[in-house]
């Protein structure tokens, strides 16, 4: 399967994505963690995205494309693969459509998590994650054993600078002018599901895992109506 995760940040795109990806034996690709190990490993294109990401905006098409050819390329995404974080613009979403086109495979799906902005912030502003391994937890909702302590390795629990508040809302800004088009987009395209993004992980897990299995018992789209993605 191959798959796309939208929503605003926040909206469980990485949990989920997780999930599914355990479930259907393909990797998670997202693309803020690509970007965020090129920053701590300080390569040329990290250190070029730094300065977008720490204010919220996005990183230019090219540098993202880059990492997502060089990471879809592995022979572990040659099966399928969970996307999280892109395509996260049109023009993104039609890169990535040549680029399977090219292979003669095509998107299965776009699933898109809706959540109410008051909640992204709620959820973004309690948010801690591992430095060492980067599992996620919540102060409130999901709160590690000991403070600042990751529950699977002992390492550091922290906060990502563009976690912190006014960095969030501009991420919901930009996230309103550049990523809600795309749904529009892959609804066109016949490709979106749309669903409730509040409510527990496994919740929503089901949500998908049934509109997937709807997916797998139709015939196949004819590659045409799919070029779009
Ligand atoms: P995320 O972890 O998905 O919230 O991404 C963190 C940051 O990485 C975003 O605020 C952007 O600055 C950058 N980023 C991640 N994915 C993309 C993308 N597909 N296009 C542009 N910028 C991205």
């Amino acid at each position: 399967m191959r798959l796309v995760m939208l929503g605003p940040p926040a909206a469980g795109k990485g949990t989920q994505a997780r999930l599914l990806a355990e479930r259907l034996k393909v990797p998670h690709v997202a693309s803020g963690d690509l970007l965020r190990d090129g920053v701590r490993h300080r390569t040329p294109l990290g250190m070029q995205a730094k300065s977008y990401m720490d204010r919220g905006n996005l990183v230019p098409d090219e540098l993202v494309l880059q990492l997502i050819d060089e990471r879809l390329q592995k022979p572990d995404a040659q099966a399928g693969f969970i996307l999280d974080g892109f395509p996260r613009t049109v023009a993104q979403a039609e890169a990535l459509a040549k680029r399977l086109q090219a292979r003669g495979v095509a998107l299965d799906k776009a699933i898109e998590l809706m959540v109410p902005d008051e909640e992204v912030v709620k959820r973004i502003s309690g948010r801690r994650t591992c430095r060492n391994c980067g599992a996620m937890y919540h102060t409130i909702f999901d709160p590690p054993r000991n403070v600042n302590v990751c529950n699977a390795c002992n390492g550091e629990l922290y906060q990502r600078e563009d976690d912190e508040e006014g960095t969030v809302l501009m991420r919901i800004e930009v996230y309103k002018a550049n990523t809600r088009p795309l749904s529009e987009h892959y609804e066109r395209t016949g490709l979106l599901a749309r669903m409730d993004g509040v409510g527990r992980p496994d919740e929503i897990s089901r949500r998908i895992l049934s509109v997937l299995d709807d997916t797998r018992a139709q015939p196949a789209a004819p590659a045409r109506a799919k070029g779009g993605a």
